[in-house]
């Protein structure tokens, strides 16, 4: 068989702390794990575990759910029961939710200590609850929703503010010995967010969720966590990931696994290599490319597959790839690890390439 491309991470991981969110480790020497939300009313109990169902699919490890209602709160017990990954309470204005959320058996609850200024009288009493349940807590700082006094210190979200009010809140709970957190300091500008978590990361040693706040709608959003969520995993710093799009939550995950992927920090998935086109190319590069990109879709196997536009170069420059092809002529030669096993019409392209995957995943013994 093909052995699975390793993963290759580019920096020593900063040390934390360990945290078990549900039965997801999170910090350590754990792997970097890929969370989103749903999007569906919490208290709409079956369409909140359709979605966790599709996210859990989709390769989503853990997943936060809000709860800006009564009833939300009431559904998060059967919720976090039957949800196939632990389910964090996304909890902002009322502290009674924390209680319900501790309750209901969610594997963590997060806190935004800017929304929560009641929460600081009754941190004592949160930290005793939370301790007593093993539940983790997420202090979640938005630039969006500072704490006023840090906001009138500082005059506005500066990374110096977002990581004043994320270790003032942490604090609080560690005055009551509770040390089960986690904590994200977000900001929708990827260079803010950088700073932050860098000063965030060399002031404390507890592990980090990191997050683009509206990072926009998918393209931006996309690029804007790819590049802030590359800058701070490629010097170590980073436990859990949250990529926010305005897009389906599925989505998220896809680009949230793909960064963890691109950085070797997890270890490859189906991937696909297509050469960028160029006057050589004697086919349609980019519809070929996405032919065999949706052919091959939810093939969960490290294969790596090249489309290439042209024989001249084809199957050298894709020597690397596991299986491809090279088009010309208004053929293709498929290619397996560099080396020309047949040669087939182009309407056969696509199909022959799916036949020698699954044959190849099969090989592999997860086909
Ligand atoms: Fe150009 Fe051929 Fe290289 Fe594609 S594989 S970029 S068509 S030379």
């Amino acid at each position: 068989g093909i052995p699975a491309t390793p993963p290759r991470p580019l920096a020593t991981r900063r040390k934390s702390r360990q945290i078990m969110v549900g039965n997801v480790p999170v910090g350590g020497d754990a792997p970097v794990s890929v969370q989103s939300m749903t999007t569906t009313r919490t208290s709409d109990i079956n369409a909140t575990l359709q979605q966790i169902a599709e996210l859990t699919a989709a390769g989503c490890q853990i997943v936060r759910v809000a709860v800006p209602t009564n009833d939300d709160a009431e559904a998060l017990a059967v919720i976090a029961k039957k949800s196939q990954i632990p389910v964090i309470a996304d909890i902002h204005f009322q502290p009674k939710y924390v209680y319900a959320a501790i309750d209901a058996g969610c594997a963590a609850v997060r806190v935004n200590p800017g929304n929560i200024k009641k929460f600081d009288d009754q941190v004592k009493e949160i930290a005793k609850a939370a301790g007593d349940a093993g539940t983790p807590i997420r202090i979640g700082v938005n630039a969006g929703s500072l704490d006023k006094r840090l906001l009138a210190k500082y005059g506005k979200a500066t990374p110096e503010a977002l990581v004043e009010s994320a270790l003032w809140e942490c604090s609080l709970f560690e005055e009551h010995g509770f040390r089960d957190i986690k904590i994200s300091v977000k900001h929708n500008d990827p260079v803010v967010m950088v700073n932050a978590y860098r000063q965030l990361a060399s002031a404390c040693d507890y592990p980090l969720h990191l997050g683009v706040t509206e990072a926009g709608p998918a393209f931006q959003g996309t690029i804007k966590s790819a590049v802030a969520f590359g800058a701070l995993l490629s010097e170590g710093i980073g436990d859990t990931i949250r990529v926010s799009l305005s897009a389906p939550p599925s989505e998220e995950i896809k680009v949230g696994n793909q960064i963890l992927e691109s950085l070797g920090l997890r270890e490859r998935g189906l991937e696909i290599v297509s050469c960028p086109s160029c006057g050589r190319a004697q086919v349609d590069v980019y519809t070929l490319a996405e032919e065999v990109t949706a052919g091959l879709e939810g093939m969960d196997v490290p294969l790596r597959v090249a489309v290439m536009g042209c024989v001249v170069n084809g199957p050298g420059e894709a020597r690397d790839a596991d299986l491809g092809v090279a088009s010309g002529n208004g053929k293709g030669q498929i290619f397996v690890k560099g080396e020309v096993i047949k040669t087939v019409p182009e309407s056969k392209i696509v199909e022959t390439l799916i036949e020698e995957a699954l044959r190849i995943a099969e090989e592999m013994g997860e086909g």
